[in-house]
């Protein structure tokens, strides 16, 4: 394979939702393909595409009650965008993160994300950082003014984040004064996960929802087949692969969509190695989580994507219940072995190999 330019994200529209600064019109991180079609040709799909949560989000349908799943699909992701977004001074986040170390209740659901994003830190050993905003905020990804902060900014700001800080007082939480939460990284996961509960109660058995990226199947597609999902090349933009996904999330992490150019030449991405405070620079270019839920598939691609590709195999092996796929800059390609038999290379990458993880 020959490698292609990175993308020049210069120029793309940012703007914010909660601590992301995305680059709006780039194509999703993952996207379908062969999905709009009518195989079965005895239902036809309803599709529309939205902004919420900062990105651009494509939910199809299938079946009699589409239309109407559809709107009160979107109106659900409101909700939840209206709890956790950093920026809307009437969030739940934007309460916690503006306390002053005082107690704030907040909302069941707000309750249950941060429970699983501080279960997940500790999970992985602190790769997910749910407090990781100050340093965030300091590499100028909350504002798309990206700058290099010098070390000793970096360490100063470092003392602000640790997510074991985080404490409950019933059903407020209660966040130390300069601390501040970012749930960018497990939210969207969390919020289709949602949706397609929301879809099955509706009587949906047949759905794909595009979310920012994070890819989640409802059933198969109406004829029975499985949902293909492609893997994005993380060099050039094309199509690396083929996923076949039915009833599950699939869910990417990588630093080459959202990243600046220092003035050093340097690459810098918007993903952050909490150990260090700076930019996850470890060999990999992308993560991509499978399982059967959402918010897993996010917690786990971000915090793969920071372990590194030992690590991260290390945690496969120790807890199941999930695949990935890990590309690494060099061009190497990972595959736990849950998935091989259902990942193919494009035409274009046949002269790669797929490495597969084994237990
Ligand atoms: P995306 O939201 O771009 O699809 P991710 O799910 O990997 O990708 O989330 C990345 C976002 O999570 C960052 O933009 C930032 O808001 C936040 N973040 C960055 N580093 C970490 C980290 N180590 N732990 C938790 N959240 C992080
Ligand atoms: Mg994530």
């Amino acid at each position: 394979m020959k490698r292609k330019a990175f993308h020049n994200a210069a120029g793309y529209k940012r703007v914010l939702w909660g601590l992301q600064a995305v680059f709006i019109a780039l194509p999703a991180v993952l996207f379908l393909t062969g999905c709009a079609g009518n195989p079965g040709g005895r239902t036809e799909p309803y599709s529309e595409t939205f902004f919420a949560m900062d990105t651009y989000m494509t939910f199809t349908i299938y079946g009699a009650k589409a239309e109407d799943s559809l709107k009160q699909a979107e109106d659900r992701i409101r909700e939840l965008e209206g709890l956790w977004s950093v920026t809307d001074t009437k969030s739940d986040i934007y309460a916690v993160n503006h306390s002053g170390g005082k107690p704030v209740a907040v909302d069941g659901e707000t309750e249950e994300l941060l429970s699983f994003a501080l279960e997940m830190a500790e999970e992985t050993g602190g790769a997910l950082e749910p407090t990781i905003y100050p340093v965030l905020a300091a590499w100028g990804f909350t504002t798309g003014e990206n700058r290099v902060p010098d070390r000793e900014e970096i360490e100063e700001l470092l003392n602000r984040v640790d997510y074991t800080g985080v404490r409950w007082d019933g059903g407020s939480i209660v966040l130390e004064e300069g601390s501040m939460l970012d749930l960018g990284a497990v939210g969207k996961g969390y919020a289709g996960d949602q949706v397609i509960q929301l879809l099955k109660e509706n009587g949906v058995t047949s759905a794909l929802l595009d979310i920012g990226g994070n890819i989640q199947a409802v059933g198969a597609k109406p004829d029975g087949s499985s949902w293909r999902v492609g893997l994005k090349d993380p060099f050039s933009g094309g199509v690396l692969g083929v996923i076949q996904v039915a009833d599950e999330a699939v869910v990417t992490s990588g630093s080459y969509e959202r990243y600046f150019t220092g003035k050093d030449g340097k690459r810098y991405g918007h993903i952050i190695d909490p150990a260090t405070g700076y930019p996850v620079d470890n060999g990999l270019a992308s993560v991509s989580v499978i399982a059967s839920e959402g918010k897993l598939c996010d917690a786990l691609s971000t915090a793969l994507f920071v372990m590194g590709l030992e690590d991260a195999e290390r945690y496969w092996r120790q807890n199941q219940g999930f695949d990935m796929i890990l590309v690494t800059v060099d061009e190497g390609i990972f595959v736990t072995e849950g998935v091989k038999d259902r990942f193919s290379l494009q035409s274009e990458y046949q002269d790669m190999t797929v490495n597969v993880i084994e237990k």
